[in-house]
């Protein structure tokens, strides 16, 4: 009998190999953007036809290639990015493994076109079957272009069993907006048929995220923001209204490359515990980044799965890190700064580490309140950091419909309510006869609402939403004609700014003083606070000017607003009772008449509900009556 064992010709080797990398059109949409990325592209573009069954193109301005390593590219196992084992522990990029672009050309006709900067002519090359057929210097741009055409044309048992077009596409979304939200400071576009289907502008983070996850998220993210020495967690979680049925926007990337993780998911939906319902998921968008030498990103091809060196630290700090975020956001909404696109998107990824660092780490306080057995939901708020009481400022500036009580937010796109309709508020036209019934008893639950009766029904007032709008019209009319009462400081205080802050208040002196701010230049860019008004508790007043300033300063080239129009509405968010305050029944019936003296009484002013009005009949309904 003849030996029966052959080698299979190089081809077939590696359609087979191709198999485990490039699945589907969406598996070279990941491979092509990820190569593209890493080679530092600041645009790129991607183009598909036939949901990628036909065409797969990815032309990015990075910094190309040789001739030489134009070729060496296709060959497998041939990487620039990896020297050794040991530097598997240390990838800062997101390719490593150099079977991509085998995998591609053994399972699709191949056009790559690329040049380097310095390079006066780049390089043409064809490829089939990962043969190279045509190979010949052209000019074009600086960067990389290529185009896969007819995917698996020689593998039909492969393309047999690709789903339809419309499911292949979602399959190459899904990949486009992983990278694309890994990469904020990278442009990004997306055509289908001919088709721009993307267009993302290079921005921060959140401009990403909401750019992807479609313009009502703005108002409805809490950022998350913790740096350890052995870890930093960034990014954002929806508020709990965003939750939904279905498990939707959930992202984690663990140094920027996208993961699937059931154990840190849980991780988050345990942080939101009694927040949202039980069969809801939360929404999030989650950056991890660590040492590298602390996960092993080698455990799964398509390296979506990956392992960490220390799952239950991992899991504890994602847990500690959403808690606190909601612990903050409920009891302090004010102001929110975005962070730097780069910093918050690249440069942590690089951060040195040590493994002494680590025991540092498990020093911090974040990782005490977590390692203390059962106290991970008990977090102390981060006073030091002042920012973190800056939380939502972005949410003054969001240009949404707000008086009429038209509530974008709450709307879907056929412009019915997700509410059901009793518990709508109510639309101020309709809102002239509603007011609390005079000698009732007034009801405050949680520190955050009042509950009231009505003729009707009753009212859940929202005590720190409620006193912004009343905050808002008291100052708006303080503006345009009698101004707010001052009460003269016995003590005055003065203010140091710096440089550029100066030319600013000096700017904003003369509104601030129909609002009851008596400010006055002291010279030597000092100002002193002579009085605030008159219903501002003293001892406050230098640290809100302070926020004002930080406020313009962030957000004054891209509002639509008046400078006056501004400072009222970030005056009334400042000063506005804050949710988790305790009032008396004096206070809550002035809160709740003032509320209803107002012109728009039913929404703050960028158009959150300030109550939710409880028709009896709709009550007796509920009960089955
Ligand atoms: P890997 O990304 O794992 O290194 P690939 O097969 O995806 O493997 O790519 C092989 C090599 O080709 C890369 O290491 C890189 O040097 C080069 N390369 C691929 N795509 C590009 C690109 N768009 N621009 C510049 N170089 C590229
Ligand atoms: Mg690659």
């Amino acid at each position: 009998m003849a030996d029966i064992i052959q080698l299979l010709p190089d081809n077939i080797a590696n359609q087979i190999a191709a198999g485990e990398v490039i699945q589907r059109p969406a598996s070279a949409v990941k491979e092509l953007l990820e190569n593209a990325a890493d080679a530092g592209a600041t645009e790129i573009h991607l183009v598909v036809t036939d949901a990628g069954k036909a065409l797969i193109q990815v032309i990015d301005n990075g910094k190309g290639m040789s001739e030489t390593d134009a070729r060496m590219a296709f060959e497998r196992h041939a990487t620039s990015k990896i020297r050794n084992i040991e530097d598997l522990f240390r990838i800062k990029t997101m390719g490593f493994r150099g079977e991509a672009l085998a995998s591609i050309a053994a399972v699709a006709q191949v056009e790559l076109k690329t040049r380097r900067e310095e390079d006066e002519l780049g390089t043409y090359i064809e490829i089939e079957n990962s043969q190279v057929v045509k190979q010949e210097a052209c000019a074009n741009a600086a960067g990389t272009s290529i185009s896969m055409k007819n995917l698996f044309f020689n593998v039909p048992a492969r393309r047999n069993f690709l789903k339809s077009n419309a499911a292949e596409m979602r399959h190459i979304v899904d990949e486009f907006i992983r990278v694309a939200m890994a990469f904020p400071a990278i442009f990004f576009s997306m055509k289908s048929n001919g088709q721009e289907v993307f267009h993302l502008e290079s921005g921060s983070l959140k401009q990403r995220i909401v750019q992807i996850l479609g313009n009502s998220y703005n108002a409805k993210l809490v950022s998350v923001n913790e740096e350890t020495d052995y870890m930093n967690i960034y990014g954002f979680v929806g508020k709990p209204e965003t939750a939904r049925k279905t498990r939707g926007d959930q992202y984690f990337f663990v140094n920027n490359r996208f993961i699937k993780s059931a154990y840190l998911n849980h991780a988050v939906n345990s942080a939101f515990d009694e927040m949202i319902a039980r069969d809801s998921f939360p929404s999030y968008v989650l950056y991890i980044d660590l040492d590298p030498s602390q996960v092993d990103i080698n455990v799964h091809p398509t390296k979506q799965e990956i392992k960490f060196e220390d799952e239950k630290i991992i899991y504890a700090f994602v847990q500690a890190a959403v808690k606190h975020a909601l612990a903050q956001f409920s009891i302090a909404p004010s102001l929110d700064f975005t962070l730097n696109a780069e910093i918050q998107g690249l440069d942590a990824v690089s951060k040195p580490f040590t493994t002494d660092k680590k025991d540092l780490a498990s020093s911090s306080n974040l990782f005490k309140t977590f390692t203390q057995k059962n106290q991970a939901h008990f977090i102390e708020r981060n006073d030091k950091n002042e920012k973190s009481e800056l939380k939502h400022w972005k949410e003054f500036y969001t240009p949404q419909p707000t008086e009429g009580g038209v509530i974008a937010e709450r709307s879907t796109q056929n412009g019915e309510s997700e509410l059901p309709q009793q518990l709508q508020t109510p639309n101020s036209k309709l809102q002239t006869g509603l007011h609390v019934l005079p000698d009732t008893t007034l009801l405050q639950l949680h520190n955050t609402y009042i509950i009231a009766s009505t003729n009707s029904g009753f009212l859940l007032v929202h005590q720190q939403l409620a006193h912004e709008r009343i905050l808002y019209e008291r100052y708006s009319v303080a503006a345009h004609g009698q101004h707010m009462a001052t009460q003269k400081s016995l003590f005055p205080v003065t203010l140091e700014l710096a440089g550029a802050d100066v030319s600013l208040l000096t700017d904003l002196l003369p509104e601030l003083q129909t609002i009851g701010y008596q400010v006055e230049p002291f010279g030597n860019n000092s100002f002193v606070i002579q009085g605030i008004p008159a219903d501002v508790l003293p001892g406050n007043e230098k640290h809100s000017i302070e926020l004002l300033i930080e406020q313009f300063k962030h957000f004054s080239s891209d509002i639509k607003f008046s400078k006056r129009e501004k400072l009222i509405r970030c005056m009334a968010r400042q000063q506005a009772i804050k949710a988790g305050q305790a009032l008396t029944q004096k206070e809550m019936l002035v809160l709740a008449e003032d509320l209803f003296t107002c012109s728009s009484p039913n929404v703050t002013p960028t158009g959150s509900p300030t109550y939710l009005e409880f028709k009896e009949d709709y009550l007796d309904r509920m009960f089955g009556r």
